[in-house]
């Protein structure tokens, strides 16, 4: 196959290949990225460089071409990209699960490798559920969560995504049908701390468990909310032997302005997902964390194992750059560097509040959102925002922005002004 001119390639990918969530044949053309080096993505069609303000949906937290993960995976590479997990096992994978134990919550001990967060859901799920049934109780299968929420578009996640922002409507009477509460209020109100305490108990005898995203809703609004909360979830689901999943794979390696999440409210769920940074952007990886004593009631059960097992279950390549990733952030000074971009994009979204249309603007962490009170002109706004050199992802009435950490002040400032852009436009 000869190399492809851009419009050639922009064509067959027209033709033949899916997007995220898109139609076939697509509608919008797409940008052609050539490379992608720091923070910047090089285009094709010889346009220039764009700022990165998505990272990637959240994982290129180190920028790109980073030569510390380059070496990762060219060493890995190496020596072996892959090797069944079956019977068999590896450093890379070995060291990233001691990695990813010693700087979780307290009580996570336990590892399970999965190919993406979507896979590291089900799996969560799949313990949940199992660990009941290997206790007798069959009967606690469904789950508890949160409106606003998402966690990954396989079966199981669906079923957990908010009814109405995920594809709820079009699968009705086919997903598994799960108990809502509506969205945490941003404030703690104990009015909805109690709605939390008494759906818990009102569902105990059928629920395995409770799944949240802690602290951030990501891709299902971009909402924040009090992480007490949490603390609220953790009495609840003890009090009621309910288990409790938070879904971290947007909000761990600091994207909230603390490891993980968690960590706000000083709570240990008893699974846990990772993904998204867990590579740092390289390769997909995701990791689903239990708890000993969820680890112990599978094993004791009828069937005691966790049957699940990927084909590319622990890869040796993702897991090195996983290593290397980790290390490379808890080898810096990361919390300042988070903390940098927060007050970087406080100042520069600042802005969009006075913007006719815009609803809420906040910030968390290396967050930002400007929410609109209108569905974003998807095409307006990402213009918009390449006109400032910048490249952003809008979706339903947010115009948002999860730069990496590396982002210099000068860029995270024309991020914010690239997001003012597409709010005033889009
Ligand atoms: C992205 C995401 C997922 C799904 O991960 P994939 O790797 O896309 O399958 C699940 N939960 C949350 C919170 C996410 O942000």
């Amino acid at each position: 196959m000869p190399e492809l001119t851009v419009p050639e390639l922009l064509e067959l990918d027209r033709r033949h290949v899916w997007h995220p969530y898109g139609p076939m044949p697509g509608r919008q053309e797409p940008l052609v990225v050539e490379s992608a080096s720091g923070v910047r993505l090089r285009l094709a069609d010889g346009s220039g460089e764009l700022v990165d303000g998505m990272a990637s949906w959240w994982s290129a937290i180190h920028g790109y071409n980073h030569p510390v993960l380059n070496e990762a995976a060219r060493g890995q590479l190496e020596r072996m990209s892959h090797v069944m997990f079956g019977g068999l096992t590896h450093g890379p994978a070995v060291r990233l699960a001691k990695l990813l134990v010693d700087m979780s919550p307290e009580g996570l001990e336990h590892v399970f490798l999965a190919d993406s967060g979507s896979v590291s859901v089900e799996v969560a799920v799949k313990m949940c559920l199992q660990y009941w049934r290997s206790l007798g109780r069959p009967r606690k299968q469904r789950l508890l969560t949160w409106r606003g929420g998402y966690h990954g578009d396989t079966w199981q996640p669906m079923s957990v995504c908010d009814p109405e922002g995920g594809m709820h409507e079009l699968w009705s009477g086919v997903l598994p049908r799960q108990v809502f509460v509506g969205p945490p209020p941003v404030a703690y109100e104990e009015s909805y701390a109690e709605q939390l305490r008494a759906a818990v108990e009102r569902h105990a005898d059928e629920l395995a468990a409770v799944i949240v995203e802690p602290v951030v809703q990501g891709a299902g609004g971009m909402r924040f909310h009090s992480p007490a909360y949490l603390r609220v979830l953790r009495e609840a689901c003890d009090a009621h032997d309910v288990l409790l999943v938070f879904d971290e794979i947007a909000t761990g390696f600091g994207r909230t302005g603390a490891l993980f999440a968690a960590e706000h409210a000083a709570v240990t769920p008893d699974v846990m997902c990772v993904g998204k940074a867990l590579t740092g952007g390289y390769l997909t990886m995701a990791a689903t964390l239990c708890t000993s004593r969820v680890a112990d009631g599978i094993s004791r059960g009828e069937v005691p194992v966790l049957a699940h097992g990927p084909t590319f279950m622990g890869n040796p390549l993702a897991a090195a750059v996983a290593c290397a990733s980790i290390e490379l952030l808890l080898g810096q000074d990361w919390l300042t560097e988070v903390k940098r971009i927060e007050a970087g994009l406080r100042d520069g979204l600042a802005a969009a509040s006075d913007l006719p249309g815009v609803e809420d603007v906040r910030v968390l962490g290396a967050i930002g959102v400007v929410q609109l009170d209108h569905a974003v002109d998807m095409k307006a706004a990402t213009e918009a925002a390449v006109r400032e050199g910048v490249w952003l992802r809008p979706f339903r009435d947010l115009i948002y922005t999860m730069p990496p950490y590396v982002t210099g002040d000068a860029d995270v400032a024309r991020i914010a002004r690239a997001v003012c852009a597409a709010a005033r436009e889009g």
